[in-house]
């Protein structure tokens, strides 16, 4: 079923649904297995599978200079959509990235989707490789999200790359795009991310996903911005627990967003990697509390294939 439609039949009711990440080359799927089952209970009605592109991991070196320590390589999003779909029955949604597809990679993707009868994707640019710095499109695909969701609408439509005659063929995929509460950091301002965001919508994306956020209140301006500018579609708002001490350096570094002052201080006093837990799980729970009073859809969680801390959360919301 369609994400804007588990939406509209909630009436209302804030959903509960969790992100998870490929395991590692060499995994089995009970990798997958184990980080969904402890978080059936809260009834997602989707899980979404996030798209790696294949890279060299680095280590940085005391001189600052990367040093290449293996190559990533993980089992397919789409492989393990099927495999979800087919064991929970609940709607599995891959993310479909720019980088490292062709257009012709793409449109293959899309066929196997459809054909696996998954209804949903989120589409992105996706990261740029380590030693690229910025992100440098695939000879043959896409610069931006909204490239690539052009190509999703001519699929919807019937249209394919190499074919000028009409075929038999329907696909309906209901298309997410990314949004980021705090500005996406290549943007040079807000105002130009929003427009970049409206073009998405204007051309077809039926609903939003967050970046991780801190403070809800960057959360309720981003939608009160999204409205004023038109933007009318569901926004999840994504979701991620402070679970360890040097997320105070590596969430900012990475994700570009902000913390809380008093979320820090809380989590500097804290002794044991025990305590950062606790206290990352008491600020979401009230994070939470607060997004569901907001009337936020669905509340999002990255679980990056940890489900403890957010099954305790969720316990505590839901
Ligand atoms: P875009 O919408 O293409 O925007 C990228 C930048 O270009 C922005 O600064 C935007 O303002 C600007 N821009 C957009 N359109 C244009 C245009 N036409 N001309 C000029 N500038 C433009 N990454 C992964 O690799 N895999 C994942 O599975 C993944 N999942 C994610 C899930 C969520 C919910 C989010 C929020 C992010 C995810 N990411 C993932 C990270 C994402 O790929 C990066 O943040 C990436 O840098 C931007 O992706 P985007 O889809 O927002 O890009």
């Amino acid at each position: 079923m369609k994400i804007t439609d588990h939406i509209k039949n909630a009436n209302g009711k804030t959903l509960f649904s969790f992100e998870l990440l490929p395991p590692a080359k060499g995994q089995s799927i009970q990798w997958i297995y184990d980080a969904i089952e402890p978080l059936l209970d809260f009834k997602p009605p989707f899980i979404d599978v996030t798209s790696l592109r294949e890279d060299y991991i680095y280590k940085q070196k005391d001189n600052g200079l990367l040093e290449k320590l293996s190559y990533r390589k993980r089992p397919g999003t789409i492989a393990i959509c099927a495999a979800i779909l087919n064991k929970y029955k609940v709607d599995a949604v891959p993310h479909l990235i720019c980088g490292g597809f062709t257009k012709d990679e793409t449109e293959n993707a899309l066929i196997d989707l459809q054909f696996l009868g998954i209804d949903n994707v989120l589409v992105l640019r996706g990261d740029a490789r380590k030693a690229d710095g910025s992100f440098i499109p695939t000879p043959n695909g896409h610069a931006y999200a909204s490239d690539l969701l052009q190509q999703v609408k001519n699929h919807n439509a019937g249209k394919f790359l190499h074919e000028d005659i009409e075929v038999e063929y329907k696909s309906d995929f209901c298309v997410g795009v990314a949004g980021y509460p705090e500005k996406h950091f290549e943007a040079p301002n807000m105002e130009t991310d929003f427009r970049y965001l409206k073009q998405k919508v204007d051309m077809g994306a039926d609903f939003i996903v967050t970046q991780m956020f801190f403070d809800n209140q960057k959360y309720f301006d981003f939608v009160n911005k999204c409205r004023e500018h038109g933007i009318n579609i569901p926004i999840i708002p994504g979701l991620k627990p402070i679970s360890a001490l040097s997320q105070l350096i590596n969430l900012p570094k990475i994700f570009h967003i902000d913390l809380p002052q008093d979320l820090v201080e809380a989590v500097q006093s804290c002794k044991t990697t025990k305590d950062v837990k606790q206290i990352g799980t008491e600020f979401m729970i009230q994070q939470c509390k607060e997004l569901i009073k907001f009337g936020a859809p669905v509340l999002h969680f990255y679980t990056m294939g940890r489900p403890e801390q957010t099954r305790q959360i969720a316990e505590a919301v839901f």
